[in-house]
Protein backbone atom coordinates (compact mmCIF):
# COMPACT_ATOMS: atom_id res chain seq x y z
CA UNK A 1 0.00 0.00 0.00
CA UNK A 2 1.23 3.47 -0.83
CA UNK A 3 0.26 5.15 2.31
CA UNK A 4 0.33 2.61 4.86
CA UNK A 5 0.73 4.40 8.37
CA UNK A 6 0.74 7.42 7.34
CA UNK A 7 -1.61 10.18 8.44
CA UNK A 8 -3.85 12.22 6.31
CA UNK A 9 -6.21 15.00 7.36
CA UNK A 10 -9.07 16.01 4.25
CA UNK A 11 -10.58 19.36 5.12
CA UNK A 12 -14.02 19.53 3.31
CA UNK A 13 -13.95 15.49 3.65
CA UNK A 14 -17.57 14.90 4.19
CA UNK A 15 -18.89 14.95 1.34
CA UNK A 16 -18.17 15.14 -2.26
CA UNK A 17 -14.07 15.95 -3.68
CA UNK A 18 -13.49 15.68 -0.23
CA UNK A 19 -15.04 12.14 0.25
CA UNK A 20 -13.61 10.96 -2.63
CA UNK A 21 -10.11 11.60 -1.32
CA UNK A 22 -10.68 10.34 2.13
CA UNK A 23 -11.85 7.24 0.63
CA UNK A 24 -8.98 7.11 -1.68
CA UNK A 25 -6.26 7.81 0.68
CA UNK A 26 -7.59 5.08 3.52
CA UNK A 27 -7.59 2.51 0.75
CA UNK A 28 -3.79 3.12 -0.43
CA UNK A 29 -3.55 2.30 3.75
CA UNK A 30 -3.67 5.80 5.26
CA UNK A 31 -5.57 7.04 8.46
CA UNK A 32 -7.71 10.11 7.87
CA UNK A 33 -9.02 12.67 9.91
CA UNK A 34 -11.99 14.05 8.24
CA UNK A 35 -12.96 17.74 9.05
CA UNK A 36 -16.56 19.08 8.34
CA UNK A 37 -18.51 22.17 8.87
CA UNK A 38 -21.41 20.93 10.12
CA UNK A 39 -23.38 18.16 8.19
CA UNK A 40 -22.59 15.54 10.85
CA UNK A 41 -24.55 12.98 9.17
CA UNK A 42 -22.38 13.12 5.95
CA UNK A 43 -19.54 12.74 7.80
CA UNK A 44 -20.29 9.86 9.52
CA UNK A 45 -21.22 8.08 6.53
CA UNK A 46 -18.12 8.91 5.27
CA UNK A 47 -16.17 7.75 8.69
CA UNK A 48 -17.93 4.42 8.20
CA UNK A 49 -16.95 3.95 4.51
CA UNK A 50 -13.04 5.54 5.43
CA UNK A 51 -13.39 2.90 8.65
CA UNK A 52 -14.59 -0.39 6.54
CA UNK A 53 -10.98 -0.10 4.80
CA UNK A 54 -9.83 -1.27 7.67
CA UNK A 55 -7.58 2.23 8.35
CA UNK A 56 -8.47 4.40 11.79
CA UNK A 57 -10.30 7.44 11.24
CA UNK A 58 -11.64 10.38 12.82
CA UNK A 59 -14.57 12.83 12.06
CA UNK A 60 -14.17 16.12 13.59
CA UNK A 61 -16.11 18.98 12.91
CA UNK A 62 -14.04 22.57 12.23
CA UNK A 63 -14.59 25.67 11.09
CA UNK A 64 -11.44 26.13 9.01
CA UNK A 65 -11.74 29.76 8.95
CA UNK A 66 -11.21 29.94 12.67
CA UNK A 67 -7.66 29.80 13.72
CA UNK A 68 -8.05 28.75 17.16
CA UNK A 69 -10.88 25.54 15.94
CA UNK A 70 -7.84 24.64 13.36
CA UNK A 71 -4.92 25.07 15.88
CA UNK A 72 -7.08 22.41 17.98
CA UNK A 73 -8.40 20.27 15.55
CA UNK A 74 -4.64 19.69 14.37
CA UNK A 75 -3.32 18.91 18.02
CA UNK A 76 -6.26 16.29 18.29
CA UNK A 77 -5.31 13.92 15.55
CA UNK A 78 -1.37 14.36 15.70
CA UNK A 79 -2.00 13.39 19.44
CA UNK A 80 -4.55 10.50 18.41
CA UNK A 81 -2.32 9.44 15.47
CA UNK A 82 1.17 10.52 15.99
CA UNK A 83 2.22 12.43 13.25
CA UNK A 84 0.25 14.60 10.65
CA UNK A 85 1.90 13.39 6.71
CA UNK A 86 -0.76 14.60 4.46
CA UNK A 87 -2.64 17.49 4.30
CA UNK A 88 -5.44 17.83 1.67
CA UNK A 89 -6.82 21.41 1.72
CA UNK A 90 -10.17 20.95 -0.05
CA UNK A 91 -13.42 23.11 2.51
CA UNK A 92 -14.71 25.35 -0.40
CA UNK A 93 -18.07 27.24 -0.48
CA UNK A 94 -19.70 29.17 -3.26
CA UNK A 95 -21.20 32.52 -2.67
CA UNK A 96 -22.02 33.29 -6.08
CA UNK A 97 -23.10 36.67 -7.79
CA UNK A 98 -22.66 39.32 -10.07
CA UNK A 99 -20.03 42.20 -8.84
CA UNK A 100 -22.22 44.77 -8.44
CA UNK A 101 -24.22 42.86 -6.67
CA UNK A 102 -22.24 40.50 -4.74
CA UNK A 103 -22.85 41.44 -1.00
CA UNK A 104 -19.57 42.10 1.64
CA UNK A 105 -20.46 39.08 3.61
CA UNK A 106 -20.46 36.73 0.52
CA UNK A 107 -17.22 38.00 -0.52
CA UNK A 108 -15.66 37.81 3.09
CA UNK A 109 -17.35 34.50 3.73
CA UNK A 110 -15.78 32.72 0.89
CA UNK A 111 -12.20 34.47 1.21
CA UNK A 112 -12.11 33.16 4.43
CA UNK A 113 -13.46 29.36 4.35
CA UNK A 114 -11.50 29.15 0.93
CA UNK A 115 -8.43 30.49 1.13
CA UNK A 116 -8.12 32.12 5.13
CA UNK A 117 -9.20 28.41 5.71
CA UNK A 118 -5.96 26.97 3.94
CA UNK A 119 -3.91 29.85 5.36
CA UNK A 120 -4.75 28.27 8.95
CA UNK A 121 -4.33 24.21 7.87
CA UNK A 122 -1.01 24.96 6.37
CA UNK A 123 0.36 26.81 8.84
CA UNK A 124 -0.92 24.42 11.66
CA UNK A 125 0.27 21.53 10.35
CA UNK A 126 3.34 22.51 8.51
CA UNK A 127 4.71 23.42 12.19
CA UNK A 128 4.67 19.80 12.91
CA UNK A 129 5.92 18.35 8.97
CA UNK A 130 8.88 21.29 9.76
CA UNK A 131 9.99 19.30 12.71
CA UNK A 132 9.39 15.25 10.53
CA UNK A 133 10.94 16.55 7.87
CA UNK A 134 8.36 15.75 5.78
CA UNK A 135 5.06 16.08 4.03
CA UNK A 136 2.89 16.57 1.54
CA UNK A 137 0.41 19.01 1.30
CA UNK A 138 -2.41 19.55 -1.49
CA UNK A 139 -4.60 22.57 -2.15
CA UNK A 140 -8.08 22.25 -4.21
CA UNK A 141 -7.91 25.44 -6.61
CA UNK A 142 -10.19 25.35 -9.69
CA UNK A 143 -10.23 26.21 -13.02
CA UNK A 144 -12.15 29.62 -12.37
CA UNK A 145 -8.93 30.29 -10.85
CA UNK A 146 -7.22 30.86 -13.77
CA UNK A 147 -9.61 31.66 -16.41
CA UNK A 148 -11.99 33.62 -14.09
CA UNK A 149 -15.67 33.15 -14.23
CA UNK A 150 -18.37 35.75 -14.68
CA UNK A 151 -20.67 35.85 -11.53
CA UNK A 152 -18.17 34.05 -9.18
CA UNK A 153 -15.43 37.05 -8.18
CA UNK A 154 -15.03 36.35 -4.65
CA UNK A 155 -14.64 32.23 -5.45
CA UNK A 156 -12.25 32.53 -8.74
CA UNK A 157 -10.10 35.41 -6.21
CA UNK A 158 -10.09 33.21 -3.57
CA UNK A 159 -8.75 30.26 -6.05
CA UNK A 160 -6.27 32.17 -7.77
CA UNK A 161 -5.18 33.31 -4.26
CA UNK A 162 -4.48 29.35 -3.49
CA UNK A 163 -2.39 29.19 -7.23
CA UNK A 164 0.24 31.89 -5.23
CA UNK A 165 -0.10 30.57 -2.08
CA UNK A 166 0.73 27.46 -3.04
CA UNK A 167 4.04 28.25 -4.90
CA UNK A 168 5.18 30.24 -2.42
CA UNK A 169 4.81 27.80 0.59
CA UNK A 170 6.17 25.37 -1.84
CA UNK A 171 9.44 27.19 -2.14
CA UNK A 172 9.41 28.02 1.77
CA UNK A 173 9.09 24.26 2.52
CA UNK A 174 10.90 22.47 0.15
CA UNK A 175 14.20 22.20 2.32
CA UNK A 176 12.36 20.38 4.89
CA UNK A 177 11.55 17.73 2.36
CA UNK A 178 8.03 19.24 1.76
CA UNK A 179 5.85 19.30 -1.31
CA UNK A 180 2.66 22.07 -1.82
CA UNK A 181 1.00 21.27 -4.91
CA UNK A 182 -2.30 22.61 -6.22
CA UNK A 183 -4.99 20.37 -8.32
CA UNK A 184 -7.33 22.28 -10.20
CA UNK A 185 -10.74 20.82 -11.15
CA UNK A 186 -13.09 21.75 -13.63
CA UNK A 187 -16.72 20.50 -13.60
CA UNK A 188 -17.35 18.25 -10.70
CA UNK A 189 -20.53 16.44 -9.92
CA UNK A 190 -20.98 16.88 -6.57
CA UNK A 191 -23.92 19.05 -4.14
CA UNK A 192 -21.64 22.16 -5.01
CA UNK A 193 -22.35 21.80 -8.77
CA UNK A 194 -26.09 20.15 -8.19
CA UNK A 195 -27.59 23.94 -8.20
CA UNK A 196 -26.35 24.94 -11.81
CA UNK A 197 -29.44 25.25 -14.61
CA UNK A 198 -29.40 22.32 -16.80
CA UNK A 199 -28.21 25.36 -19.48
CA UNK A 200 -25.77 26.07 -17.56
CA UNK A 201 -24.37 22.44 -17.41
CA UNK A 202 -24.99 21.87 -21.63
CA UNK A 203 -23.19 24.79 -22.06
CA UNK A 204 -20.16 23.38 -19.56
CA UNK A 205 -20.49 20.34 -21.03
CA UNK A 206 -19.88 21.55 -24.50
CA UNK A 207 -16.33 23.34 -22.98
CA UNK A 208 -14.60 19.93 -21.58
CA UNK A 209 -13.14 18.31 -24.40
CA UNK A 210 -13.26 15.15 -23.32
CA UNK A 211 -17.09 15.55 -23.42
CA UNK A 212 -18.06 14.91 -19.67
CA UNK A 213 -18.20 15.95 -16.13
CA UNK A 214 -15.48 14.70 -13.61
CA UNK A 215 -16.34 12.21 -10.90
CA UNK A 216 -14.91 12.82 -7.70
CA UNK A 217 -12.97 9.80 -7.87
CA UNK A 218 -11.20 11.19 -11.31
CA UNK A 219 -10.03 14.11 -8.66
CA UNK A 220 -9.35 12.11 -5.52
CA UNK A 221 -6.83 9.99 -7.38
CA UNK A 222 -4.76 13.22 -8.93
CA UNK A 223 -4.95 13.81 -5.49
CA UNK A 224 -3.27 10.62 -4.21
CA UNK A 225 -0.94 10.70 -6.73
CA UNK A 226 0.46 14.45 -5.38
CA UNK A 227 0.45 13.32 -1.53
CA UNK A 228 1.95 9.48 -2.68
CA UNK A 229 5.62 9.04 -3.33
CA UNK A 230 5.02 8.77 -6.95
CA UNK A 231 5.36 12.50 -7.02
CA UNK A 232 8.28 12.91 -4.70
CA UNK A 233 9.79 15.51 -6.98
CA UNK A 234 7.08 17.28 -7.69
CA UNK A 235 6.42 20.24 -5.84
CA UNK A 236 4.62 23.77 -6.67
CA UNK A 237 2.95 22.32 -9.32
CA UNK A 238 -1.01 22.80 -10.50
CA UNK A 239 -2.18 19.91 -11.99
CA UNK A 240 -5.26 20.59 -13.66
CA UNK A 241 -7.86 17.57 -13.61
CA UNK A 242 -10.37 19.69 -16.06
CA UNK A 243 -10.86 17.22 -19.29
CA UNK A 244 -8.87 19.64 -20.94
CA UNK A 245 -11.19 22.46 -20.64
CA UNK A 246 -8.07 24.92 -19.70
CA UNK A 247 -5.00 24.31 -22.18
P1 LIG B 1 -19.16 20.16 -1.58
O1 LIG B 1 -20.03 21.35 -1.46
O2 LIG B 1 -19.75 18.90 -2.13
O3 LIG B 1 -18.49 19.84 -0.13
C1 LIG B 1 -17.90 20.86 0.58
C2 LIG B 1 -17.18 20.28 1.79
O4 LIG B 1 -16.51 21.35 2.47
C3 LIG B 1 -18.10 19.65 2.81
O5 LIG B 1 -17.46 18.56 3.39
C4 LIG B 1 -18.31 20.77 3.84
O6 LIG B 1 -18.64 20.31 5.14
C5 LIG B 1 -16.91 21.37 3.83
N1 LIG B 1 -16.83 22.74 4.33
C6 LIG B 1 -17.47 23.84 3.85
N2 LIG B 1 -17.15 24.93 4.58
C7 LIG B 1 -16.30 24.51 5.56
C8 LIG B 1 -15.64 25.14 6.63
N3 LIG B 1 -15.77 26.47 6.87
N4 LIG B 1 -14.85 24.40 7.45
C9 LIG B 1 -14.69 23.07 7.24
N5 LIG B 1 -15.30 22.41 6.22
C10 LIG B 1 -16.09 23.12 5.40
O7 LIG B 1 -17.90 20.64 -2.45
P2 LIG B 1 -17.08 19.88 -3.62
O8 LIG B 1 -16.77 18.51 -3.19
O9 LIG B 1 -17.78 20.10 -4.90
O10 LIG B 1 -15.75 20.77 -3.66
C11 LIG B 1 -14.58 20.45 -2.91
C12 LIG B 1 -13.49 21.44 -3.27
O11 LIG B 1 -13.22 21.36 -4.66
C13 LIG B 1 -13.86 22.90 -2.97
O12 LIG B 1 -12.72 23.59 -2.54
C14 LIG B 1 -14.29 23.40 -4.32
O13 LIG B 1 -14.15 24.79 -4.43
C15 LIG B 1 -13.35 22.65 -5.24
N6 LIG B 1 -13.82 22.54 -6.63
C16 LIG B 1 -15.03 21.93 -6.90
C17 LIG B 1 -15.46 21.85 -8.21
C18 LIG B 1 -16.78 21.23 -8.59
O14 LIG B 1 -17.12 21.27 -9.79
N7 LIG B 1 -17.51 20.61 -7.66
C19 LIG B 1 -14.65 22.40 -9.32
C20 LIG B 1 -13.41 23.00 -8.90
C21 LIG B 1 -13.03 23.05 -7.60
P3 LIG B 1 -20.20 19.95 5.52
O15 LIG B 1 -20.49 18.62 4.84
O16 LIG B 1 -20.21 19.84 7.00
O17 LIG B 1 -21.02 21.05 4.98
Amino acid sequence: MLLTGKTAIVTGGSRGIGRAVALALAKAGANVAIIYAGNTAAAEETKQLVQDQGVQVLALQCDVADETAVTDMVKTVKDQFGSVDILVNNAGITRDGLLMRMKAADWQDVLDTNLTGVYHCTKAVSKLMMKQRHGAIVNLSSVVGETGNAGQANYAAAKAGILGFTKAVAKELASRNIRVNAVAPGYVETDMTAVLTEAAREEMLRSIPLGRAATAEDVAQAVLFLVSDASSYITGQVLNVDGGMVM
